[in-house]
């Protein structure tokens, strides 16, 4: 039976794992869902096959080199075809759309964002860097315009679902849980030698490359205590990180009467994403289901901040707010990127953004564009630390 209004939904990012993922939650739940746009920065064939399977009104890619292909490849179709970074953030605005889901990689995902938000989207937010990066002022624009930011991060999405009929009640704290990624059990001396195509074996996440790198090296979950401050308005000491190895339990949420909520499952991202696009409603699914007779252990550990700094960073940074988390961010792509073409160490990568940290200029109260010249200037210092 067809449903009388479906919900038109954007992508942006629709090559990358998550956009992946969320077309095909949208493929079994077609009489729900619409997609009304498609956007990537660089994969033109995956992005022309899935135009022509899920036929949105428009797409656009970042990467205007690729234009000319996307524009051939959909030739013999009525689907408007853009290309540029503005396009990205201009289509996030279009009328029709119900809900974007922003589901890019980094600080690029800050500006369509916040168009999206100006023009009273509800966000399906999966770009945590969007809130790392430049939290209060999305927090505020959100609030200004209207717009309801769902969390898409697994985590994130545990802590709201546990928050769910809960009104006001007071949070005591949040206890965000980490897998503690490939190398938990790692010395220093190991870490030193560890390569990118190591790191990016992640033990229960399919997840791309970037965000797998930042698993390994417990950046993920510091940007993810930042996140969940924003998305949840806690204060810094509230925010706590557990090791659970297994990824059964999503996160918890502990309450001022000394309860604990917490969200379990499979760890399967189409879980969280479904959420976000149907709360607060909850749609039956085939995904596999946790089975507690199977299941041998459920261990918990304290994160180790020496051999993992990046977590320490961000706590830092988190406290000492401004553009700091910013700064963080862009040290934190640079290295990545670097660490994933086997320029740099594991452990370097840490050292690298320790000095950066130290180094780059400290803003208190930034503005929209204090935050582009950070990352930007920030970017260029991390390259000349790293030569
Ligand atoms: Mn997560």
């Amino acid at each position: 039976m067809e449903n009388e209004y479906k919900k038109q939904i954007a992508i942006l990012g629709s090559t990358g794992s998550i956009g992946t993922q969320a077309l095909e939650v949208i493929s079994e739940n077609d009489s729900l869902f619409d997609v009304y746009a498609l956007t990537a920065n660089n994969n033109v064939d995956l992005l022309i096959e899935q135009s022509r399977k899920y036929l949105p009104e428009m797409v656009a890619i970042g990467n205007e080199d690729h234009y000319q292909k996307l524009k051939e490849g959909l030739t013999d179709l009525p689907i408007k075809v853009f290309a540029g970074e503005d396009s990205i953030a201009q289509l996030a605005e279009m009328q029709p759309i119900d809900m974007v889901l922003t589901a890019m990689v980094g600080y690029s995902g800050l500006k369509p964002t916040m168009s999206a938000i100006k023009a009273g989207k509800k966000i399906a937010l999966a770009n945590k860097e969007t809130l790392v990066v430049a939290g209060e002022l999305v927090c505020d624009l959100a609030a200004n315009f209207n717009s309801a930011i769902l969390p898409v991060d697994s985590e994130h999405s545990a802590i709201f679902q546990c928050l769910a009929g809960e009104g006001n009640n007071p949070i005591e704290k949040l206890i965000l849980t980490a897998s503690g990624g490939p190398f938990r059990t790692k010395s220093m001396r190991e870490l030193e030698h560890v390569t990118s195509a190591q790191a990016l074996k992640h033990p229960n996440w399919d997840m791309g490359a970037k965000i797998t790198i930042d698993s390994a090296s417990l950046m993920n979950k510091g940007f993810e205590i930042i996140e969940a401050k924003w998305l949840f308005g806690v204060s810094p000491d509230q925010i706590e990180v557990v090791v659970h190895p297994q990824s059964i339990i999503h996160s918890m949420v502990q309450f001022a009467d000394g309860s604990i909520k917490a969200q379990l499952g499979m760890p399967d991202m189409k879980l969280p994403i479904q959420y976000a696009f149907t709360y607060p409603d909850r749609l039956k699914t085939n995904f596999p289901r946790f089975e507690f007779s199977l299941c041998d252990q459920f261990t918990f550990e304290k994160p180790d901040m020496e051999r993992f700094r990046n977590l320490a960073f961000a706590y830092y940074a988190m406290d000492k707010g401004g553009n700091m988390p910013c700064i963080l961010n862009a040290a934190n792509e640079i290295v990545v990127a670097e660490f994933l073409k086997d320029k740099i160490g594991f452990l370097q990568m840490s050292d690298i953004i320790e000095d950066v940290l130290a180094k780059a200029e400290f803003v208190a109260k930034p503005t929209y564009d204090d935050y582009v010249k950070t990352d930007a200037l920030v970017r260029v210092l991390t390259k000349e630390l790293i030569k």
